[in-house]
């Protein structure tokens, strides 16, 4: 693995040396879990946790758009030795941070956390069977070097320090506010404003109805359909269970269940996706306005492909707006980032956007992966 380095970095101070037999990089839910497991099942072995920003948590405490949520149910997206206690099963980002928090205290993990260490690059040595990770503290710009025998790149997948934004022709004329959900600035006031949010996945799906609470109006820019299911963020069953049997085994039972529901699900749209898609298309128009259009708005991806979406709660996008107007708006061509496409389309006739919400995450693939010689060996 290799980061950037900044090329400002200037040193400081000498570099200094330390042995551990594992690195993790990164405290989201990835290197705390992978903690977890190596302190239980491997306690001899010496590791540390690097983390660059000053909180554990990752994505859970880096997103604070409004609404920000998970779309997984949390009894398969939390761990396994930690009972999920909630009544909702899709979660905030607050409680999924809580629940986060609360599972490296008890278990020593926060203790194995070393805040404001970012890992800079990683050469493997195959003579010396070890990685050497290059270490700076975000802090102070002090560097030091690390060499383990294993390397747990839990580091997620998107830039901390930028997101992806694509260049809007004309943006930097815009009158209004544009916001990147990843920095979204602390008491941003939109109530009564004309927003636009360009995207039309997770994140969009998540910000246009809790944006539509107190916003003028919301329109939802978007080049591709999505397939959105409405699914409860309350799931009863599990709610029964819980009252019924110790929380460890009602955590077990309701994993499995989630995991076989959701992988049966995954199974029938993959074997037979017209009936899927009609499935989706039915109970999407139920929800609906008696005589809405649904057709304009219906995928052409596969359903549960690389854009199928989850959204909590029992109404459709289209109507979550409360008192506010909530529309989406489809670009057919591909976009070409000429901004006043946001302003297209019927619905959006009246003034022109004052603030608009980019909501668009082009997040680069890089997978938690863990790599290096056997540990147990
Ligand atoms: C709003 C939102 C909702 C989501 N909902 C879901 C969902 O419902 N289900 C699902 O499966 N996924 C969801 N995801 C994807 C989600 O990010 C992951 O599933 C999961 O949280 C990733 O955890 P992670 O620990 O692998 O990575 P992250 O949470 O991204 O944590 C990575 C950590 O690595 C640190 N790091 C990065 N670079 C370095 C470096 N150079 N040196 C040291 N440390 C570094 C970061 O600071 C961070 O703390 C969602 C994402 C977002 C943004």
């Amino acid at each position: 693995m290799t980061i950037a380095r900044r090329p400002d970095a200037v040193q400081l101070h000498p570099i200094a040396e330390e042995s551990l037999d594992v690195l993790i990089i990164g405290a989201g839910i990835s290197g705390i879990g992978a903690a977890y497991y190596l302190q239980k099942e491997l306690p001899q072995k010496s590791f540390a946790i690097v983390e660059p920003r000053g909180a554990l948590g990752g994505t859970w405490d880096l997103f604070r758009y409004p609404g920000s949520r998970s779309d997984s149910d949390l009894y398969t997206f939390g761990y396994e030795f930690k009972p999920w206690k909630s009544d909702k099963a899709i979660a905030n980002a607050q409680s999924i941070l809580n629940y986060l928090q609360d599972t490296a205290r008890p278990y020593g993990v926060d203790r194995k956390i070393r805040y404001h260490h970012k890992v800079l690059n990683a050469s493997w040595s195959s003579e010396g069977a070890r990685w050497t990770v290059k270490i700076e503290r975000a802090d102070s710009g002090v560097r030091k070097i690390v060499s383990c025998r294993w390397n747990f790149c839990a580091s997620g997948y998107c830039d901390y320090e930028d997101g992806f934004s694509p260049r809007f022709e004309g943006a930097e004329t815009f009158r209004g506010t544009i916001v990147h959900p990843q920095k979204w600035p602390e008491g941003l006031d939109y109530a009564g404003r004309n927003v636009v949010i360009i995207g039309s996945g997770a994140t969009a799906v998540t910000l246009a109805p809790a944006m539509a609470e107190t916003a003028a109006h919301v329109a939802l820019l978007q080049r591709t359909h999505s397939c959105v299911m409405s699914v409860p963020s309350q799931d009863r069953l599990a709610n029964f269970l819980k009252r019924m049997l110790s929380e460890e085994r009602a955590h077990a039972l309701i994993r499995r269940k989630n995991a076989a529901r959701q992988y049966g699900f995954w199974k029938f749209c993959r074997t037979f996706p017209r009936t899927a898609r009609r499935l989706i298309r039915a109970a999407t128009r139920k929800q609906l306005p008696a005589g809405y259009p649904v057709d304009i708005h219906q995928p052409t991806v596969r359903p549960l492909g690389s854009a199928s979406l989850r959204r909590p709660g029992r109404r459709p996008l289209q109507g979550a707006a409360g008192g506010a107007g909530l529309h989406r708006h489809q670009q057919d061509r591909p976009f070409r980032g000429r901004w006043r496409t946001a302003r297209l389309g019927s619905d959006a006739a009246g003034p022109a956007p004052r603030m608009s919400a980019m909501a668009s995450l082009f997040l680069n693939a890089l997978p938690s992966v863990a790599s290096g010689p056997r540990l147990d060996s």
